[in-house]
């Protein structure tokens, strides 16, 4: 059998209670075939194969089912122990009982058959036959008497006349039949008390030779069944050679009671003979039923262990599994609607649930990864700088674009606390200070404009903060949103002075002229026709004017030009060429001293106004020239160099001295109208150079060198034969750290 068909046939309930009921009947069979010597002995033997096969079935039953749980319960799987619990459980508590009950029904049994046996009632059984015999003798004799009293009346009669007075005869003796014989046998005549039998019932040789040796005969003759005993006499009549046979009919009762005691006689000694054998087939008989009873009942307790730890065994196999985080786990609804079929379904109720929640929160996480992945690059795709901090001034949050404005390194704010900052860059301590207020005391909606001084120079942020709402019960974050503005504020400021020197270039310049022409005229009317002494001081007095009404006249010019609009003439310009042009100006005019270049762009063209570039240049050549006056030995350098950087490529010219520096006060704001530290000088030059450069589509900084000296660098785009590079370049990249204007 397949291993499986075996498990079934052993788990299935329908052979095993077959099996049970054919072993009880084959059991049932033999105690009644115990009860009956005769069918003992044909059916017992048969009955009892049949019922030690029945058995040894169910032993092989029973054993595959110990063998199973054996195996189970080392295995330590789900609901073994339990099982095997209840097994020896309910072998105890059916044992007990079932063995108590054998020892006292055998006791019984085999005291019980001892007694039948017992010597009195032995006794009791041979003379109530010897009595029975007795009774029967005496009835003979009777008979016998009374026939023999029968021939002594017969003496004096004829042969004929006998045979006439034969029915008188036999009514007279209330015998059944007479008959008269002749000595060799044959029938003289008969008379029958039924007129119908007129065949005689003659006596046989042997009874015969009897009678005519001399003797009479008497005996017993047994009918069929339903007919009583009969007894018949025959006598012999030696005088004339005759014989007289009567047959008598005993009374019923003598038959009864007769029969009643000689069977009864025979069963005792038939039992009395079987004892015992009878006494083994009973204790056998009550043996394979105690063994039946055991079997069955080790069966029926792995069955109902079986059927009532399955569901158990189940949960407890769900349970793991949870445990395990298997949230799927569906079980097998029992067939019975009980207690242990309402726990399986709210088991399987309950692991649903718990699945369905995960699900959600795995939704939920995922959905909020997602809000939070979004977010993250949201925050990083912002350029204005984030940073959210908790209610104690930490702070949480804090994006890229929040550590460039603040010229920090990726992640230095990130647990960075507000009370915490001492060992932190100057201006991070100036931001700290400013916001603070703000976030200690949950402004909403607040809104500032911040400075912050640093290596870099002066910095202006703009500052937005509100508190992030919260879920009920947690305290209040802070978000600050910040947005670097200096070089908004720059543009603003420089357009505001355009618009400043537009206006006074339009009105100082006006009365210049006049002013001085009425100088001179003053000083040609009456310079001749004064006295020595005044026209000295006349002289004196319209020279300055003069001069000073052309000082002006500089100044405005100087203004126009900061406030002109933009005329631009772009055309390719080669700019290593540009550059040699205006130093060979210089060097006409005989100052090379000191003057130096490197030229490296490979002719790089760039799209530009040759004039106003120029322009650029001589500011620049102009500044660096004043600053190395009385530097020993003097150094003013010109560089170039063509670059590639973030996509964008540019030719970068930078004029560099070895003069006294830039002063640190003015560095941060350098390019700024009216910032100077020149008495005569206007403040204007750098301004116009930065405005040039950012009209070409540049960028120009300035920086002190490390040793001596001061450093501008501006950087031009390249005219490119294919234009989607520089298309490709938004903005060209400017200095890492230093003070820019670009
Ligand atoms: P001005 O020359 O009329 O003062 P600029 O705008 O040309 O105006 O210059 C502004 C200021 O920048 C100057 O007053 C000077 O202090 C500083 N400066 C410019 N170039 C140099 C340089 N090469 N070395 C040192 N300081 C310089």
């Amino acid at each position: 059998m397949a291993p499986g068909a075996l498990r079934h046939f052993t788990a299935s309930a329908l052979p095993a209670v077959l099996l049970l009921v054919l072993v009880l009947l084959s059991l049932h069979l033999m105690s009644s075939a115990v009860q009956n010597a005769e069918r003992l002995s044909q059916l017992f033997i048969p009955l009892l194969i049949a019922s030690v096969l029945g058995l040894a079935a169910l032993v092989i039953v029973v054993g595959i089912n110990i063998v199973q749980l054996v195996i189970r319960y080392r295995s330590h799987a789900s609901g073994s122990h339990l099982t095997l619990r209840m097994v020896v459980v309910f072998i105890v508590l059916s044992l007990a009982p079932a063995a108590v009950v054998y020892y006292y029904s055998q006791q019984f049994l085999l005291h019980g058959i001892d007694s039948w046996f017992d010597v009195k009632i032995d006794q009791a059984m041979e003379d109530a036959l010897a009595l029975s015999q007795a009774s029967l003798d005496l009835h003979k004799r009777e008979r016998l008497k009374t026939t023999q009293r029968l021939l002594e009346d017969l003496q004096g009669s004829s042969v004929a006349g006998l045979s006439l007075s034969l029915e008188d005869l036999r009514e007279k003796a209330g015998a059944t039949e007479l008959v008269l014989l002749e000595s060799t046998g044959q029938v003289i005549a008969s008379v029958n008390v039924d007129p119908t039998i007129l065949v005689p019932d003659e006596p046989d040789s042997s009874i015969l030779q009897q009678v005519r040796s001399g003797g009479d005969f008497v005996g017993l003759t047994l009918g069929s069944e339903d007919e009583p005993l009969t007894v018949r006499v025959v006598v012999n009549e030696p005088v004339r050679g005759m014989l007289l046979q009567a047959i008598y009919t005993t009374s019923t009762d003598i038959t009864t009671l007769t029969g009643t005691v000689q069977g009864a006689y025979n069963r005792y000694k038939e039992l009395a003979f079987l004892r015992t054998s009878l006494k083994n087939t009973f204790t056998i008989a009550l043996a394979l039923v105690l063994l039946f009873g055991l079997l069955a009942a080790i069966w029926a307790a792995f069955y109902s262990a079986r059927r009532l730890v399955a569901p158990i065994a189940d949960i407890a196999e769900g349970t793991r599994a949870v445990a395990d985080g298997d949230y799927d786990m569906q079980l097998p609804l029992p067939k019975a609607k009980d207690e242990l079929g309402f726990l399986v379904a709210s088991f399987n109720a309950m692991t649903r649930r718990i699945a369905q929640a995960r699900d959600e929160a795995t939704r939920s996480k995922l959905e909020v990864e997602a809000q939070h992945a979004y977010l993250e690059a949201v925050l990083r795709r912002l350029s204005s700088g984030v940073l959210v901090l908790d209610p104690s001034g930490t702070i949480r949050t804090a994006n890229q674009a929040a550590h460039d404005i603040l010229r920090l390194d990726s992640d230095t704010l990130l647990d960075l606390s507000l009370d915490d900052v001492t060992s932190q860059p100057p201006h991070l301590r100036q931001f700290s200070d400013a916001i603070t207020t703000a976030v200690v005391s949950q402004q909403q909606d607040w809104r500032e404009e911040i400075v912050l001084y640093g290596a870099d120079g002066r910095q202006i942020l703009l500052c937005r903060g509100t508190i992030l709402e919260q879920p009920e019960g947690e305290l209040a974050e802070y978000v600050l949103v910040f947005d670097e503005i200096t070089a908004l504020v720059r543009a603003q400021r420089d357009a505001a002075w355009g618009e400043v020197a537009r206006r006074l270039a339009h009105e100082i310049k006006n009365p210049l002229t006049p002013i001085k022409l009425a100088a001179e005229r003053l000083r040609h009317k009456y310079l001749n026709k004064m006295e020595p002494k005044d026209s000295d001081v006349l002289d004196r007095a319209t020279h300055t004017i003069v001069q000073q009404v052309e000082s002006m006249k500089d100044m405005v010019d100087a203004f126009s030009e900061y406030a002109k609009p933009p005329q631009m003439n772009p055309e390719p310009v080669e700019i290593d060429a540009l550059v040699t042009d205006v130093l060979d100006l210089y060097r006409s005019a005989g100052m090379e001293a000191g003057l130096e270049y490197s030229l490296n762009t490979d002719g790089a063209l760039v799209e530009a106004d040759s004039r106003r570039l120029r322009q650029v240049l001589l500011n620049l050549l102009k500044n660096a020239m004043e600053a190395v006056e009385g530097v020993e030995p003097p150094l003013v350098r010109v560089a170039t160099c063509r670059k590639v950087e973030a996509d964008c490529h540019f030719v970068e010219l930078g004029v560099l001295d070895n003069g006294v520096g830039f002063d640190e006060e003015i560095l941060s704001h350098l390019f700024e109208p009216y910032v100077t530290t020149k008495t005569k000088g206007s403040g204007l030059g750098l301004a116009i150079v930065k405005k040039i450069v950012e009209e070409h589509g540049g960028r120009i900084w300035a920086e002190n060198r490390p040793k001596a000296g001061a450093c501008v660098i501006l950087r031009l785009p390249v005219l490119m034969a294919n234009m989607s590079d520089v298309a490709a370049c938004a903005q060209i990249p400017g200095p890492n750290s230093r003070s820019e204007a670009g």
